[in-house]
């Protein structure tokens, strides 16, 4: 409680199926939201965790059972602020392209074989179902977004996230580009910023873990990756390992002939 008596704003951190990796990062900066939120629920941190309702909900993990729908249900109801944190609960991740790829019942038949009574959903984002206000991608999510972001929040306003390349980052950062210099197959053209150009500012290629930027050239960039020898659906097929929607495809696959 402050000293004018004013609550101090609630958040809960939840989680349905994912890695935990945003779970950790929002519990490594717990200390720096502690002075202005109070933390209502964080299942992951704490025992003892309050069902009431909160002003913002962090919630990572994609659906992709039937009790994360329900939870992710109750989570939209109690909540003013919804934030999406991470790959899984932006785009769906892994398990989200995994599904886009084969069927669910297959998938849990080689799994847990034809008897199983174990209930999977397709793995989808959290806007496949309820209305989310704020999206942060990231595999995980970075810190500086995170804070900035919740930041804003907690002054009621809507958050600025970019939604350029990666590109823009790297040249803020004044690295030499590896796909140019190198020949690396670096997928920074198409990738949504957020995470400080991170990987090529170590010399290494991105490959896509923040996801799809705004409006991204898909078929400029097979034509690059192309030119430089490497085979441009096969690396592009690594956006669709973090959830890229199949439609940004769509136009790669008819130039090339082949499926992305
Ligand atoms: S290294 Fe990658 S991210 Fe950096 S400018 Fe070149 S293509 Fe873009
Ligand atoms: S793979 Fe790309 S988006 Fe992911 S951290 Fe590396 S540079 Fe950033």
């Amino acid at each position: 409680m402050r000293k004018d008596a004013t609550p101090l704003p609630c958040i809960a951190v939840e989680s349905l199926t994912g890695c935990a990796g945003e779970l950790l990062v929002i519990l490594e900066n717990l200390d720096k939201l502690l002075p202005f939120v109070r933390v209502s629920s964080f299942p992951f941190a704490q025992s003892k965790n309050d069902d009431g309702p909160v002003d913002i909900a962090f919630v990572e993990g994609s659906v992709s059972q039937p009790h994360d729908l329900e939870k992710l249900r109750n989570i939209r109801a109690k909540s003013r602020w919804l934030v999406a944190v991470g790959n899984c609960a932006v785009w769906g991740c892994v398990q989200g392209g995994a599904c886009a790829k084969c069927k669910v019942t297959d998938m849990l038949e080689a799994v847990y074989g034809k008897s199983s009574e174990i209930q999977v959903l397709e793995a989808k984002p959290l806007d496949a179902y309820v209305p989310v206000d704020v999206k942060l991608s990231g595999c995980p999510i970075n810190t500086t977004q995170f804070l900035s972001v919740t930041a804003s929040i907690l002054k009621d306003h809507l958050p600025y996230i970019t939604h350029k390349p990666v590109c823009l980052e790297c040249k803020l950062r004044e690295n030499a580009c590896i796909l140019i210099e190198k020949n690396l197959p670096c997928l920074g053209p198409v990738t949504a910023a957020g995470c400080g150009a991170l990987c090529p500012s170590m010399g290494a290629a991105c490959y896509g873990c923040w996801g799809p930027c705004q409006s991204p050239q898909m078929d400029a960039m097979a034509t690059i990756l192309t030119e430089k020898g490497y085979d441009a659906m096969e690396v592009i097929n690594r956006l669709k390992t973090f959830g890229a929607p199949d439609h940004l495809f769509e136009r790669m696959s008819s130039e090339t002939g082949r499926e992305a």
